[in-house]
Parts: C-alpha cells; structure tokens; sequence
C-alpha cells in the first residue's frame, strides 16, 4: 500500500537543502526544514509512546506558535486525529468538545491548565499536556525525551486526519470529519491553482497571519507552503504594522476580509510595500467590492477572493494564472477548483437555471467524511447522489462565476469567525427577566457583520444592556458576545411562526 499520510506527502516535498528556513518569527527565531522534521519526529514519539488507539483525537487549544504547527504535524505522523479549538473558547465550550469528541490528549495553554485539566479528567482525558507560545510546557518538556527520528505511521487515503468542529444552527457543534485524502487532494489542488507548482521549489514566502484553529490558517495557508517548500513568516496573530514590515519579504499573504479593511487604514500600504507578492487571497467571509477596488487603487494587486468550509475545505476560485487574473471578479468567489462539482438546487432539489438563486451544493474529493458520531444529520446533509449541502446561498453568472448570496443556517460571521446565533439565544434566554431573544448579523465597516441581540423583556422586567453583555462575556467568546441588545415587546413571526430575522437587520442595521 502507497502511503497516503498527509506528512509524507509533504516531507517528499521538503527542499534538497534542509538547512533551508521553513520558519521564521518575528522575533528572530529560524526553524530549518531539518528542525521541523526532527521536533515534529519527537512529538510524534512522545505521542506514540502513549499506546493510544487508532482514530485517537489529540485536542489542542493553545495559541498560535511554530511549535503548535509542529504539534499537528506530529499527530499526522503518529497517525492520530488532530483537533484544533479557537483560543477563545471558555469552560462550557471545551466541556462541550471534549465531552463530544472523547479525546484521548488535550494539550492547553499553560495559564489555562487548572480548568482545562478539570473539564478533561472529568470527562476521563487520559493526557493533558501544557505548550505555551514561548517554547514552555509539559508537552516539549516530555518529548524533548525522544528521539528525533520517526517513522512516519502508513496511512489509507479515507483515513482521519482532522476533526473540525463547526457550529449547527441548532446550537450544536458539529465535528468535521477530514481524512488525509481529503486534505491531500486540496493542498495539490491549491498548490497548482494558485501558481506555486510554477516557481522554483522553495521561493514562495508565504506571510502567515491567520490563525491555526481554522480550516484558512491551519489547512489553506500553511499546507500551500509545506507543499512547496516554502517559507512562512509565521506571526503570533494580525497585526496590520506587523504584517505591513514584512509584507516587502513576502509573495503571498492569506487573509480574512477584515485584515484587508486594517491595512487599508494603514498610510503604509502602497505599491512599494507589495512589490514582491504575487498573491494576495481572501475568504472566510464575503468581500466587500469597495474593499477590493481600493486595495487595487492603492496597491496595484487584485485580491484573489475563494470560497470553502470546514466541511470541504476548499471549492470556488477566483483565477489565478495569466490573463485569467485580469478577470478576478470583486464580489463573486470565481469558479469551482479542478476536480470539484458546485451545483445550485431550489428548495425542491431541482438544478436551478443559470442565474437563479438557490442552495449551494457540492461534491469531490475534498468533501468530507460526515460529521463525527452524527450518521442522521450526516445523512441529513447529503444528496442520494452524493452532494453536500452546503447550507450557503448562491447564484452561478454567465460565465461561471459564484455568487454567494446569504446563508440559509442564519450564520452570522464577524471578523472572519462564525458566530451561531441559536447558541447565544440560549444564553440570553436563560437570563432572569428574559423571555425570548433573537440574535442578528449587521453589517459593520470592520468586522464585515456585529453580532446584535434582541430582546423580549419578561414580565415587568427591565433589563440592561450593559448587564447582559457582561453576563455573555463571563461564559463565551469574546467575538461571540453581542456588540449592542436592543429591547423590544415581542418579536416579528411569519404565519409558520417563525422569528423574521430579515426584519429584524432591517430595523437594527444601523449599530
Ligand atoms: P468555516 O467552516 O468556518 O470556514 O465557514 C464556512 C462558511 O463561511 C461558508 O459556508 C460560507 O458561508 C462562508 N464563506 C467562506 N468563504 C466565503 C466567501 N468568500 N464569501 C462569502 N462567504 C464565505
């Protein structure tokens, strides 16, 4: 059997010169291709030697350093399932993941080792390491240990790699199941897409900002690199002047809608400072026209706009090569990726006409497993003919070109995460004098949408908004909390009794 470990298809692809830079930071430190193969062997060992069962999930919530890349990796190498969760998550969240997942590992950040380690041994978390952002922690501490050679564990193309969880409507989370195949057919994909199979091995730089807990930081950018052989500049997280000093170094640059919009209001960002990319990408969530003409204006460069999801990594395309790259389109997400089919369906199922708008559906080699220990809403979620419903809205133009028009789940998206309404109205609607709640998207010039609460007093009641901000941000994510409450006497419902969301960002659209 030819191995199909995600890893391996990397490792094959690491230059002749392993001494080479596969990591810098911006403080200084260097990580040579030899060092990631050698620490990510160590870690690989130091999981191994935990005699986990295959298919085990090693849990990570930890920030954003080269190590944590290592630590994934690592798992791909140890044949494990890797698990990343956003740093912002609080106690009834991990609870949540770690209840659901059943992880064999949870590695955590050292401030956050008391709760993390108390969620993780209730739920009988066999290993809970600690890795900070600076080189600190139990999991280094272990592996330093262990050999730094590691024969990568074989791998079958439907083989897990990943599980990302990612929020339902419903209010709860589902775990995208990734296999190796999945991610390996994308990163190929993408690395001829995108123009890096045509450079010399090597000399791509890629400038990486995102965050790692997310299908655009952990698969899209950094697996285009690994693919490649090229270096990232890897930082801690977004920061317009820190990505501005060493956008002059860099070809690529990956980012939300939102980091666009933050350089833009940087007098620094002109044709000079992007003289060397090649490639600038957006996704995650929609891009404003106004945002991609003025980055034009003042840079020369038209942002490459894509389209994927963490069950599908991703599908849609603005092109990349040639001429072709004149007719990068501002609003539209481009043209399905090789290999991979995009239909739009009516609400009977039925292909919709060029044009019309419908639900978005898809299929290929990068579609996911189904959702983790959910067979019935994995079933829910695709097609007799084996399409996935991707729950967007879209519309195909004349010649082929996506547009996204909305999302049917209601999914709100601000700074580029996801936020899912129906978790915080459970929230809200636990409060004392709450009798009901609906939470909305607006638009927002930064954050592409404001999460916005509305809010049915009960009885004589007469809450504040300020009290039930901060009540939210005590038991979630920042990003999640509402920006403004707003207090009406009931909520607008159609004749099916369902809340008019649409109504309701109409009246509340202006923050
Ligand atoms: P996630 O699984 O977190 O990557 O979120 C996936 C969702 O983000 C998709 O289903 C879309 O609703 C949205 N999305 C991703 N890229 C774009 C884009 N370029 N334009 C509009 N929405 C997008």
């Amino acid at each position: 059997m030819s191995d199909a470990n995600l890893y391996t298809q990397f490792a094959a692809r690491f230059p002749a010169d392993m001494s080479a830079c596969a990591i810098e930071t911006p403080d200084g430190l260097y990580y040579s291709w030899d060092d990631m193969e050698h620490a990510s062997a160590r870690l690989a060992h130091l999981l191994a030697s935990l005699d986990l069962p295959q298919g085990a999930r090693v849990a990570v919530q930890v920030e954003k350093s080269p190590e944590a890349l290592l630590l994934y990796l690592a798992t791909l190498r140890a044949g494990l399932v890797y698990l990343p969760l956003n740093t912002a998550y609080r106690e009834a969240e991990i609870a949540y993941f770690v209840e659901n997942a059943e992880p064999s590992v949870v590695v955590c950040s050292p401030a956050n080792f008391g709760w993390v380690s108390k969620v993780a041994f209730k739920a009988n978390v066999g290993h809970v390491f600690t890795l900070g952002d600076d080189r600190t922690g139990s999991l280094l501490e272990r592996a330093a240990y262990h050999s730094d050679t590691f024969a990568t564990v074989p791998r079958a193309p439907e083989d897990l790699a990943a599980i990302l969880y990612t929020s339902g409507t419903t209010g709860r989370s589902k775990g995208a199941m990734l296999s190796h195949g999945n991610l390996a057919s994308n990163a190929r994909v993408l690395h001829e897409f995108w123009g890096w199979a045509d450079r010399p091995a090597g000399s791509d730089v890629l400038l990486h900002a995102l965050p790692i807990f997310h299908v655009h930081g952990l698969f899209v950018a950094s697996h285009a690199a690994l693919l490649s052989g090229s270096k990232m500049i890897w930082l801690p997280k977004f920061d317009a002047q820190q990505v501005l000093r060493h956008l002059p170094r860099s070809t690529v640059f990956m980012g939300v809608p939102t980091y666009y919009v933050r350089l833009l209001a940087e007098a620094g960002l002109d044709r000079q400072a992007c003289e060397q990319i090649r490639l600038f990408v957006s996704g995650s969530a929609p891009l404003l026209r106004e945002t991609f003409e003025a980055f034009r204006e003042r840079t020369a460069h038209t942002i490459l706009e894509r389209y994927g999801m963490s069950e599908t990594v991703m599908l849609v395309s603005n092109p990349y090569r040639g001429e072709a790259a004149q007719v990068r389109r501002a609003g539209t997400v481009g043209v399905p990726l090789p290999g991979v089919f995009v239909r739009i369906v009516d609400d009977a199922g039925v292909a919709s006409g060029q044009g019309e708008i419908g639900h978005i559906q898809v299929r290929g080699p990068n579609v996911f497993a189904g959702y983790w220990r959910m067979p019935e809403k994995t079933a829910d979620e695709f097609t007799e003919d084996g399409y996935f419903k991707t729950g967007d809205v879209g519309k195909f133009d004349d010649d082929g070109y996506l547009h996204i028009v909305g999302r049917s789940k209601d999914l709100i998206i601000s700074g580029g995460f996801n936020v899912y309404p129906k978790e915080i109205e459970g929230f809200i609607d636990e409060m004392t004098g709450v009798a009901e709640s609906a939470v909305i998207g607006v638009p927002h010039p930064d954050f592409g949408e404001a999460v916005v609460a509305v809010i049915v007093p009960r009885g004589g009641a007469v809450p504040d908004e300020a009290a039930v901000i901060g009540a939210l941000k005590q038991k979630i994510a920042n990003f999640k909390v509402p920006k403004r409450v707003h207090f009406v006497s009931e909520l607008p419902r159609n004749a099916m009794g369902k809340v008019q969301k649409n109504l309701l960002r109409e009246r509340f659209a202006v923050m």
